[in-house]
């Protein structure tokens, strides 16, 4: 089966094929020669992973999914949430976004915080979207050269490591991308069992 991953991340594409199972071939917009933008203009992480699901769904007709995942900090009242990708501006820059967040948790004690990916899923008959949450916090300064985005600033409760400092395996293990798209794999085995 081919399966679209409707994302412009490179560092996402790799994490996800890490664990995608060998019965599906994955594609990135760049194995399908998509390279042009999709504006996310939802309000919610889950608006957003529909509106790019559905605008690749529609010009592809190829089983496809689009995550998106937004920082919920609580004492920050859930900041930057849906805006996470553009906390500092609009130019979406990984080291300005942290640098502000650390800055607006400056001094602050309480620094529990999570991630919550949703993934879109389309194939033109179903459109089903699955939920992934990491719960852990923010550190006070940033430590590991691995991953992406916010993960030098986040450390997964339980553990003693930012994802930025695990391996892929690690973060993969316990990642809200992960999960979310574990759910998506369930689902997508018990069609195959019903469909055959
Ligand atoms: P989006 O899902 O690509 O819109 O990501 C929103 C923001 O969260 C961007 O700034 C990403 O770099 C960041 N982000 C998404 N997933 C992760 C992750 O797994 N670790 C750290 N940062 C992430």
């Amino acid at each position: 089966m081919k399966l679209i991953f409707a994302t412009h991340n490179p560092n996402k594409v790799e994490e996800i094929r890490q664990i995608m199972p060998s019965y599906i071939q994955l594609l990135s917009l760049s194995d399908i020669d998509f390279h042009e933008e999709i504006e996310e203009t939802g309000n919610t992480i889950e608006d957003n992973a529909k509106i790019k699901a559905e605008v690749i769904s529609k010009k592809f007709e190829i089983p496809c999914f689009a995550d998106d995942t937004g920082l919920e900090v609580d004492a920050l009242n859930g900041e930057p949430g849906v805006k996470s990708a553009r906390y500092a501006g609009e130019e979406k820059n990984d080291s300005a976004n942290r640098k502000k967040l650390l800055e607006n948790l400056k001094d602050k004690t309480q620094r529990s915080a999570r991630f919550k990916t949703v993934i879109s899923y389309i194939d033109g008959k179903l459109e089903k979207t699955f939920t992934g949450i990491c719960e852990g916090e923010i550190t006070e300064k940033p430590s590991g050269n691995g991953g992406f985005g916010y993960d030098p600033i986040f450390k997964p409760s339980s553990k003693n490591q930012t994802f930025a400092e695990m391996s892929a395996e690690e973060k993969n293990s316990i990642s809200h991308r992960a999960l979310a798209f574990q759910k998506m794999l369930e689902f997508l085995r018990n069609q195959n069992k019903s469909n055959s």
